[in-house]
């Protein structure tokens, strides 16, 4: 079996030409032959923002760039026809396709209406700062440029929770509609999270629930993705999302389900795992964070605990482990950029580990032009290695503030493969490890080229590996380093 590695085909800045559908079309069979077997397509419904808009100011669910809405019958990244062509090509090269799904919000309605609500304090939800009173929201979705075509399905006020902007007084709040509460299972920043932005889907509603079941069924009909990847999952009720789940799946059981749930506490993830079952993964945030921390300390991390709070480390089937996103990615909310040093150090042990899935960044693997910023060089080559030779049991040697590292034994079913990973965020220097008695007496290359010397594997399995000061060597076979040196 081949490791799987994902991408996450889109960054923030993407041209808004149109052309992404086509583009990733265009790439498909390259991707697969980086190694890419699966990958993360962005929101492809027409989102308030119309042909500007990245896709997460949700619109209209069912217009996948078909209807003129919004300013265009496109979306930032082209046709509904363009989409199905790009996911079939994607499929056909041996390339799953998740599609990314917003449950939690809808934005850009076509009409308002006079809701009576109560406001909240922003930083404590559970407190009310207003009696009842009115306001003007924008809560009406008629979509009138679709005229009902696959569903007849309108929002109004009944179908939220609650929204952030009172028209008539022309200003923000948190304001919650009267007889709605927000959802208790969801996080618990804020006093209580289910408020995010736009006009809030109430999970508790009848209507709601079916509708966006009816959706989903419409959504995997049209497009017959092979999974998702659900948006903001800290944000909506728990159950809620795990029961859509369940439903999507009496469709396809196979469908494979990350969320993003946006939380540097591990409790809160494992929290959420077992209230959903453990029916899907999550993103290791807590990890990117280490990743983070320790790019930014002078070398001062310690990084024997690089694991410690982390999804990987805790509940390694259901981690998907990335080194950044489009929210992380400079310009964005949430921007907490890996620097430039860091990257490959971090893709080697995301892509070369046993623990977890791990997620390619578009915006890594391309560059991202906006910004200019130049793609992580040595990340083909790691995904590369990834596909060919990081196999076989696992040896982890965490056991030291600055210099760690680990190793791969390989197995019979890939040849050449077994691999030593050695890494430091401060001084150079080697690390002793263990690789087993298959590489007994063989001779291993650094295929990342910082050394030009070999390191030879003793009778019974140990090596000294070297490693240059602020960054990371990957050795394996001899004969397995060979194809390092070109390129591709
Ligand atoms: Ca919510």
């Amino acid at each position: 079996m081949t490791n799987q590695t994902m991408m996450q085909g889109f960054e923030w800045y993407l041209p808004e030409n149109g052309l992404h559908w086509k583009r990733l079309e265009a790439q498909a069979a390259a991707l697969r032959n980086a190694g890419v077997n699966m990958i993360w397509l962005p929101p492809a419904y027409k989102g308030a923002g119309g042909p500007a808009s990245v896709g997460y100011d949700v619109y209209d669910m069912y217009d996948l760039g078909e209807f003129d809405q919004k300013g265009a019958v496109r979306t930032k990244y082209g046709t509904k026809a363009e989409y199905l062509s790009a996911v079939r090509a994607l499929q056909q090269n041996g390339i799953a396709v998740l599609c990314d799904v917003v449950l939690n919000h809808r934005m850009g309605a076509d009409g308002t209406e006079q809701v009576t609500v109560t406001e909240g304090l922003s930083s404590n939800r559970n407190q009310d700062i207003s009696g009842k009173r009115q306001i003007t929201a924008w809560t009406k979705f008629n979509f009138p440029g679709r005229a009902g075509k696959y569903s007849g399905f309108c929002w109004n006020a009944s179908h939220f929770s609650g929204t952030d902007w009172d028209e008539g007084a022309r200003r923000n709040g948190i304001f919650r509609f009267d007889g709605k509460c927000w959802n208790r299972e969801t996080d618990a920043e804020n006093g209580n999270y289910d408020y995010l932005m736009g006009a809030d889907l109430d999970t508790d509603s009848p209507a709601v629930i079916r509708e966006t079941r009816d959706w989903g069924s419409w959504y995997q009909d049209t497009v017959q993705m092979d999974g998702f990847r659900m948006d903001a999952v800290k944000h909506i009720s728990f159950d809620f999302c795990r029961d859509w789940i369940a439903a999507m799946r009496e469709k396809k059981p196979d469908l494979f389900v990350v969320g993003e749930y946006w939380g540097k506490e591990l409790h809160t993830l494992t929290h959420y795992l077992d209230v959903a079952r453990h029916s899907l993964s999550l993103f290791d945030v807590p990890l990117h964070f280490h990743f983070l921390q320790a790019a930014t300390s002078n070398g001062n991390f310690d990084l024997a605990r690089l694991f410690d709070g982390t999804l990987t480390g805790a509940a390694p089937a259901h981690s998907v482990t990335f080194v950044d996103n489009h929210d992380t990615q400079p310009g964005q909310a949430l921007s907490s950029f890996i620097p430039a040093w860091f990257k490959p150090i971090a893709y080697a042990i995301i892509l070369l580990r046993d623990a977890g899935i791990p997620c390619v960044f578009y915006g890594d693997y391309y560059g991202i032009p906006h910004d200019g910023i130049a793609p992580v060089a040595q990340l083909p080559k790691l995904m590369k290695l990834r596909e060919r030779y990081a196999y076989g049991t696992e040896h982890l040697f965490f056991d030291d503030g600055s210099l760690v590292g680990f190793t791969r034994e390989g197995d019979a079913e890939h040849p050449d493969s077994g691999i030593a990973v050695v890494l430091t965020d401060s001084c150079g220097g080697s690390k002793r490890m263990y690789i087993g008695e298959r590489f007994a007496g063989r001779r291993m290359a650094d295929t990342l080229g910082n050394f030009p010397a070999t390191v030879t594997v003793s009778a019974d399995g140990w090596g000294d590996f070297p490693v240059k000061g602020g960054s990371v060597s990957v050795w394996a076979a001899e004969a397995a380093s060979e194809f390092c040196y070109l390129n591709f």
